[in-house]
């Protein structure tokens, strides 16, 4: 079973990073998402081992100090992490593995994989972020005034990405979402390593 590529989605809060990644997911089980640590409260409809592991920041700091963590950072004032457990869970399904972290992980991740490839979900307009969090419903008015007057110093670090999505339409981003899965199972060095078998019985002399 050859292992699974990893792919980082990043995005200001409120683009649609997680409502685009679940609607994927939805389509294509060869995919998974690696479920992060973090020490924020657990929203309203969140369930605990499923959209996040939350834990108190002592027992994040004792996952640090244990080398638990492919990165970790500092978002909005809580500490989030991906753990290598998490992710390896997924990859040694055979799956691809998604983290859907924030640039500061991103850079971290790159650095000891740079075969990883990173996609940039950016929305159609400012305005769109801050009627999407309040639609959500989900975080109070001070956490979203936060969020906002993080959103640009956020999406400065679109370059960083090997691909960028607009999300305006759903149902379009998540086609374009995807077609970037899609692609990159094309690759020539992914057919070789994947289709390995078939490859060398093709140009095989009979
Ligand atoms: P939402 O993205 O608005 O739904 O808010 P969240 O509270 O779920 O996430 C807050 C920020 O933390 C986002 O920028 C995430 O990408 C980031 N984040 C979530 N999990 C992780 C993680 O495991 N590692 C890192 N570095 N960032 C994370
Ligand atoms: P993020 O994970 O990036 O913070 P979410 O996936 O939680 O964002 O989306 C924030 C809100 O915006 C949700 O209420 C979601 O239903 C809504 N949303 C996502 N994509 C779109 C879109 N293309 N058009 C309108 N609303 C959207
Ligand atoms: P939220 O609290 O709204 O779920 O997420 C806020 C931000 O934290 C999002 O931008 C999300 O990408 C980021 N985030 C979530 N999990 C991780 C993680 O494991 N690592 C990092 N670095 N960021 C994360």
């Amino acid at each position: 079973m050859s292992k699974g590529q990893l792919y980082i989605v990043s995005a200001p809060s409120g683009a649609g990073k997680t409502s685009l990644v679940k609607a994927l997911l939805e389509q294509d089980k060869t995919i998974g998402v690696s479920v992060s640590h973090t020490t924020r409260a657990q929203r309203p409809g969140e369930i605990d081992g499923v959209h996040y592991h939350f834990v108190s920041q002592d027992v994040f700091r004792q996952m640090i100090g244990e080398g638990a963590f492919i990165e970790h950072a500092e978002v909005f004032g809580n500490f989030y992490g991906t753990s290598v457990v998490a992710a390896e869970k997924i990859l040694n399904e055979g799956k691809d593995v998604i983290l859907e972290i924030d640039w500061q992980g991103a850079q971290q991740v790159r650095k000891q994989i740079p075969e990883s490839i990173g996609i940039f979900i950016l929305p159609p307009r400012k305005e769109a972020l801050l009627e999407r969090l309040n639609s959500r419903g989900q975080d109070d008015d001070a956490v979203i005034a936060g969020r906002m007057a993080k959103a640009v110093s956020e999406m400065s670090h679109y370059p960083e990405y090997d691909y960028v999505i607009f999300n305006d339409d759903f149902t379009f981003a998540v086609a374009e979402l995807a077609s970037v899965f899609r692609a990159e199972r094309c690759k020539l060095q992914r057919q070789q390593q994947v289709n390995a078998r078939l490859l060398a019985e093709l140009l095989s002399e009979v």
